[in-house]
């Protein structure tokens, strides 16, 4: 055997040996791999888009944010149809737009929408739509303890929270962005309510909080009056809890809320100047309410 032929023949050997280790070898381990880069790039590109929507958010200005939540009022439904607009909701709407008028929103028109629904809440909507369950005028003892949680869902509004919200997830919120510039309607984008029901952060709350406590100061001049009432009152009177508890659902509850609403009271040296009255005639006083009145 010449050195040619020896070397084929080690070659040969070689090519086996490589075959058989291949052999050896998952046949899914290279798909694994390819995937798993797969994956990787896409989160990397999914963090980026997270991080470019975020600043976007934060820096547009202020038309462009009202533009898009006005927008998506539009075309994500949420079921809130206008209520009739009665002497209860004109009550509300006015005393909205007195706050409306010392905040960054004074030229945005926002609609108050009474929902015949006996839990404590408020919620703001895309579309500029603040929706006051009837279960909440009824709870509400005064005009200043109404006025800041108009307030507080105001604030939602200005610091953009409800975008913010949207944006959690980006392919929520990029489906939501191309139906407005495609102006072709989706039926994905009715799914994005869900995304709107969740919980603002505790930072968006007490953001909130304090946004409302400016407007009350505002309106009401350095009246603090009032202004914890609703808080305190949900924390003390456990038999409200049951009724409560869609309230605490969407707006995260602690005494720290409270307490850190006093604090800001001192900050911004407001003072208790007393109550302004709710007018008698348009609240209509449930059970619980007498029953609260009666301990
Ligand atoms: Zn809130």
């Amino acid at each position: 055997m010449d050195e040619s032929q020896k070397n084929l023949k080690e070659k040969k050997l070689e090519m086996i040996q490589m075959t058989i280790n291949q052999s050896d070898e998952h046949p899914l381990k290279s798909f694994v791999h390819v995937l798993g880069g797969i994956l990787v790039f896409l989160s990397i590109v999914y963090c980026s888009l997270k991080v470019v929507i975020d600043a976007s958010i934060y820096l547009m200005p202020d038309s462009t944010a009202i533009y898009l939540t006005k927008s998506l009022g539009d075309i994500i439904i949420f079921n809130q149809e206008s209520s009739e607009k009665n002497e209860t909701q004109k009550y509300v709407q006015d005393l909205l737009n007195r706050l409306k008028e010392n905040s960054s929103l004074k030229n945005v028109d926002i609609e108050v929408i009474i929902r015949s629904d006996s839990t404590l809440n408020a919620l703001s909507y895309p579309g500029y739509k603040i929706v006051v369950n009837q279960g909440l005028l009824e709870f509400v003892k005064s005009e200043n303890e109404l006025a800041f949680i108009l307030g507080h869902e105001l604030g939602h509004y200005h610091y953009r929270h409800l975008l913010k919200r949207l944006s959690s997830s980006v392919l929520d919120f990029s489906v939501a962005i191309i139906t407005l510039i495609s102006g072709v309607d989706t039926s994905i984008v009715k799914t994005l309510s869900a995304n709107l029901n969740k919980q603002f952060s505790q930072r968006q709350e007490s953001e909130s909080d304090d946004y409302a406590l400016k407007l009350v100061d505002r309106t009401y001049d350095g009246n603090s009056s009032g202004a914890t009432d609703f808080f305190e009152k949900l924390s003390k009177t456990e038999g409200f809890i049951r009724n409560s508890l869609n309230f605490l659902f969407t707006h995260p509850l602690s005494k720290d809320r409270v307490s850190h609403l006093k604090t800001s009271i001192e900050d911004f040296k407001m003072s208790d100047k007393g109550l302004t009255p709710l007018p008698k005639n348009i609240f209509i006083l449930d059970n619980i309410s007498k029953k609260e009145e009666d301990e």
